[in-house]
């Protein structure tokens, strides 16, 4: 049996699709790392979503923030992807290859191989570190799923925007603030008469309510405003047939009065 570690619901969706011979794993949640604790639960009920929708048991919660509070403490100021990165990642792994030794199981593995944030050789040197140290097979590989696939199959699945630690909440705040202020001002520049559509960022907005024709200018308005989703209300023949606009640098859903 293999034990896997989980890391959200997006990344185990990706993996048992992707990695037919896991969907018979024992999972374990163990993610101290996550803050604050509303977020922690918001993840697991997803987790036991997707649990539910694949019929895999699904292993009660446990939030224990205190085991990665010496790690937060002492690389706070690291950027994502450094050390503190490093030691986060081999916590959980360690406490998975652990649990895996004391259940009987003969390896272990973690759906982090299916994020596109992190980076899987590096996993792969921590898991196979600590197998050895332990004496128990990590199972590496590539998780991922290609993004379109990813997107159609967890449609209505939480999906967090930050990787879990305070330090990655603050850093993801500080990007999204310096981001709204560029799209901002070149909403003003580029589209000085439509600055009332900014209110849409982030929300869902009717096509209806964007009065240009033009695609490729609807796409670059879109691009700025960066709504939730775009409601085909017009059924605008340019949209027909199509589940995203994408408009180069960000990816819109496009919904029709029938999906609602
Ligand atoms: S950014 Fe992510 S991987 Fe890095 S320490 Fe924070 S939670 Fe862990």
């Amino acid at each position: 049996m293999n034990l896997l570690h989980v890391c959200c619901a997006p990344d185990l969706v990706s993996t048992v699709f992707k990695m037919e011979e896991l969907r018979g794993s024992e999972l374990f949640f163990y993610n101290p790392n996550i803050f604050p604790e509303d977020e922690f639960f918001r993840r697991y009920e997803a987790f036991e979503e997707v649990c539910e929708s694949l019929s895999i048991a699904c292993p009660e919660p446990t939030y224990c923030p205190e085991d990665f509070s010496k790690i937060l403490s002492s690389y706070v100021d690291e950027k994502e992807g450094g050390i503190r990165c490093s030691k986060c990642i081999e916590l959980r792994l360690r406490k998975t290859a652990e649990m895996a030794k004391s259940i009987g199981a003969e390896s272990f593995s973690t759906t982090l191989l299916a994020s596109p944030r992190k980076s899987i050789k590096h996993i792969t040197l921590i898991g196979e570190m600590i197998a050895n140290e332990i004496d128990i097979e990590f199972i590496p590989g590539n998780f991922r799923v290609d993004r379109g696939r990813l997107n159609t199959l967890i449609r209505d699945i939480y999906r967090q925007d930050y990787c879990g630690c305070q330090a990655s909440l603050n850093e993801m705040k500080k990007e999204r603030e310096i981001r709204d202020t560029r799209d901002r001002e070149r909403l003003e520049r580029d589209f000085g008469a439509l600055v009332d559509l900014w209110k849409f960022r982030g929300k869902m907005v009717l096509r209806s309510e964007i009065p240009i024709s033009d695609t490729s200018e609807m796409k670059k308005l879109i691009g700025i405003i960066k709504p939730a989703t775009l409601c085909d209300d017009l059924e605008d023949a340019e949209l027909k047939n199509r589940r995203w606009l994408k408009t180069g640098t960000y990816n819109c859903r496009i919904l029709r009065e029938k999906d609602q």
